[in-house]
């Protein structure tokens, strides 16, 4: 029998970041403002913004930051309320309490996607919206538009988990006002940390650059990735001048340099993560106790991880599921079922304003999650859906242990 896969490691880093590493560490040029220019933090920006389609890239210490720094680059008030969705990673509304504004969080449905009812509702007295694709579910994003459009609600996109994820053929991180994407260890680009947020808008961007931490004038260092800067960045980066406080969350030439030859690895990656997803989402399907919840019509996922309900189980019965699949060698997290989960909302318990969601709540209290490194061949997805698959039916029908 095939031993279950580790599903921890990474894949490896392409050879080429080495020679990359090796100049920087003969040249001890670790600071992006150094160069004059062409450093691998400005490169990996211009790279970026091209793989998008946006205008600009500012590269950053995380996604965290880049959600940070979005919110204060739109000028919020302080105690500005911002809608966050009540399922995502205990960073988002971290990065909106660091900003000195209040998250409010609306519903989540059995999809992992933001509940548009709740979320209509809740449009009327916020400020602006952090769209979590959550494990790189996408939201509705024709609906949330047309409503935060409406309304003039700016929506940042927080895309940490969904490079390479397309909504209508567009990329996701590119539809909202900006979007923000993670380089950590667990997202499609591996960095160890960082992050990067791509905009359109000169306005914003020149904000949140130099709040990133760009003094004097190393904003001087930013071009869009056509060459060139246009005549709206440069008087945006001259009329923020002096007027804004620097945060310093800027990335090293070194992150840039491990990721860059990821991205060339990028589509290959999206393409073998959805298949493998897939082909594990099919057969887990099978299992009348499984639910894997299907992606929305114009969504086209780009997943390293699946997502799937269980049907009918007790809160013990899932325990118990997920001790026996633990028990064959296959982790799953149950979010609402394991202690002091952060992606669970009443774990964080640093908000300003605490608030009950009953309906994400039964969600995560059903909702496992189990990793699908994209470097996973057939056999190994078998293994894991084999023991997944195998796990369910020894909580559901123990009497058959005892056959006829
Ligand atoms: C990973 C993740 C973050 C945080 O990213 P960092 O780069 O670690 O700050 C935020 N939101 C989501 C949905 C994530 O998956």
């Amino acid at each position: 029998m095939t031993l279950p896969p580790n599903v921890h490691d990474a894949e490896p880093i392409p050879a080429a970041a080495r020679d990359a590493i090796d100049a920087l560490m003969q040249s001890g040029d670790l600071f992006r403002y150094t160069a004059p220019q062409d450093a691998p933090v400005a490169l990996l920006e211009s790279e970026f913004a091209e793989l998008l389609g946006t205008k600009y890239a500012l590269a950053v210490s995380s996604c965290s930051a880049a959600l940070f720094l979005s919110l204060k680059a739109l000028d919020l008030p302080r105690d500005a309320r911002v809608l966050i969705p009540g399922f995502t990673f205990a960073a988002v509304p971290s990065s909106v309490v660091h900003a000195d504004c209040i998250p409010v969080l609306c519903e989540v449905g059995q999809n992992y996607r933001i509940d548009m009812d709740d979320f209509a509702a809740k449009l009327e007295n916020v400020q602006a919206v952090i769209i979590s694709h959550m494990r790189g579910h996408t939201s509705d994003m024709d609906a949330i538009m047309a409503l935060c459009d409406a309304r003039d609600i700016p929506v940042i996109e927080d895309a940490a988990h969904s490079l390479g994820t397309t909504w209508h053929g567009r990329n996701i991180g590119t539809i909202g006002k900006v979007g923000c994407f993670s380089f950590q260890s667990y997202k499609m680009i591996n960095a160890g940390e960082g992050g990067i947020l791509v905009t359109d808008d000169a306005d914003l961007v020149a904000r949140a650059v130099i709040m990133s931490g760009a003094y004097e004038h190393n904003w001087k260092k930013h071009k869009s990735p056509h060459g060139d800067n246009s005549p709206d960045l440069e008087q945006a980066f001259a009329r923020w001048q002096n007027q804004l406080p620097l945060y310093n969350l800027r990335m090293s030439n070194l992150s840039a340099a491990v990721i860059r030859p990821q991205i060339p690895e990028l589509a290959r990656r999206v393409r073998d993560g959805l298949a493998n997803h897939d082909y594990v989402a099919d057969r887990l399907n099978t299992s009348p106790h499984i639910h894997v919840p299907a992606p929305l019509a114009p969504e086209r996922r780009a997943p390293d991880s699946i997502q799937f309900n269980l049907v009918d189980l007790s809160d013990e019965d899932t325990l118990a599921f997920a001790a026996a699949a633990e028990a064959r060698g296959v982790k799953v997290q149950v979010f609402g079922l394991s202690e002091d989960n952060a992606r669970a909302f009443w774990n964080w318990q640093f908000l300003p304003e605490q608030i009950e969601l009953p309906q994400t709540r039964a969600m995560l209290m059903k909702a496992c999650d189990v990793r699908l490194p994209v470097r996973l061949t057939r056999k190994e997805l078998d293994v894991i859906a084999d023991i997944l698959l195998a796990s369910v039916g020894e909580v559901t029908a123990p009497a058959m242990a005892f056959g006829t």
